[in-house]
């Protein structure tokens, strides 16, 4: 069942139109609202479940990056609860200053830029423009790290419910587009590798599921080659996703996106001329005053203790829900522990069956043995290999019939 669900949800990728108020159902599905019911129980439960990282969407992508193995999932939350403390990501979305911010941008082109015809957040890089020599000048790859961090925690808590609300439809997930133009195995240096490594580890163990479709462009065959090398870091579900395109990618990108939200350089009409470029004027919903205030109301703002006691910005039906629904919480922690024990108990039948099976098989093996040393005249009959073969098929199912 679990596994139809993300087979239909990886089939209409492609499949714009459609695939739009699917995913919106499909997010809200009573199958998924149980699933992560039970996976906010089961951590509840071991005690494993911090305040502000309960909610419904990073669970749900915990839940689909295991495709939906609860204990499975679990480790990858714990393992991503660890790293927020060991990072200390609060403190970095907090105050981390990013004080290189334009010098890198000059050197490393890239940045949030509006929204997809499903209203989710663009994210585009001009990889064919990067100065690697100038970036490392400008920055270190820690704080790249520290910075890109930063910018992941501002996706979640600001621009997903910022597009949400101004689609009317639930976004928690990027359309990428990399322009790789001029990129080749030269390129890919030994900083650029490091930098390439830490940046793919973080996002995909602790933000998974984040992207929607990546689109690489103006790929050469110098590219296609670095492809096949950079596709081996890459998870099956991760690539399912990444549409590699020439240098006529337009017609693609145009059903994806409107050309009023797509940059000139990339064959759009828009230039952010007010704003230093569109790769700096980090334009969307997410900049709507209206809607911030409308996210805000959402929030409670508490006091900063200490690192990892951070009480701000915690959603309130979060904390409720945590406190009110205990007794249902309790319900559906038995309704999970009796279906784990009908699984165990499933198999071990089945491991049984295998076993008798399996002994069934040795028995008519030797029966077979004795019914072929006894055949009479065995080498003066002159039918073929295959027909004897037949026969000894023959005897064996109605051994099998009997038994
Ligand atoms: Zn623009």
């Amino acid at each position: 069942m679990q596994e139809t669900e993300v087979g239909e949800r990886d089939i209409h990728i492609y499949a714009s139109t459609e695939e739009d108020s699917m995913s919106f159902h499909e997010e809200h599905s009573p199958d998924h609202e149980q699933m992560v019911e039970a996976f906010r129980n089961l951590l509840l439960l071991h005690g494993h479940l911090p305040a502000n990282h309960g909610d419904h969407d990073t669970l749900l992508r915990f839940l689909k990056m295991r495709d939906f193995d609860l204990e499975k999932s679990k480790d990858a939350f714990l393992n991503y609860i660890k790293w927020r403390m060991d990072s200390k990501v609060d403190m970095i979305s907090k105050r981390f200053k990013f004080e290189e911010y334009g010098e890198v941008k000059k050197h490393y082109p890239h940045g949030f830029h509006k929204v997809d015809r499903n209203g989710r957040p663009i994210y585009i890089e001009r990889l064919g423009m990067v100065d690697l020599n100038a970036f490392m000048k400008a920055t270190t790859i820690e704080r790249y790290v520290k910075y890109h961090i930063k910018e992941q925690e501002k996706t979640l808590s600001l621009r997903y419910p910022a597009c949400s609300i101004a689609s009317a439809k639930h976004v928690s997930s990027t359309t990428t587009v990399l322009d790789v133009s001029g990129i080749g195995m030269s390129n890919f240096s030994k900083p650029a590798r490091s930098l390439f490594m830490e940046i793919q580890k973080i996002d995909s163990n602790y933000y998974p599921e984040t992207l929607h479709r990546l689109f690489v462009v103006n790929a050469s065959s110098g590219f296609r080659m670095l492809w096949l090398a950079l596709k081996t870091f890459l998870d099956a579900r991760t690539l399912a996703k990444v549409q590699v395109l020439g240098p006529n990618y337009l017609g693609e990108l145009l059903e994806a996106i409107d050309p009023s939200n797509l940059p000139t350089f990339l064959g759009g009409n828009c230039t952010c001329s007010d704003q230093g470029g569109c790769l700096f004027s980090d334009e969307g919903p997410w900049n709507d005053p209206k809607i911030k205030e409308k996210i805000q109301e959402n929030y409670t703002v508490g006091d900063t203790d200490s690192e990892g006691k951070t009480k701000d910005k915690v959603p309130q039906h979060s904390l409720a829900n945590q406190q009110k629904d205990l007794g249902k919480n309790m319900i559906t922690l038995q309704k999970y522990a009796n279906l784990t024990t009908a699984v165990k108990e499933t198999q071990k039948r089945i491991e049984m069956l295998e076993m008798s099976l399996h002994e069934t098989k040795s028995v008519l093996k030797g029966l077979v043995e004795i019914i072929e040393a006894i055949k009479p005249n065995q080498t003066e009959i002159t039918h073929s290999q295959v027909q004897s073969g037949l026969e000894r098929k023959t005897v064996v199912t109605k051994m099998s019939g009997l038994s």
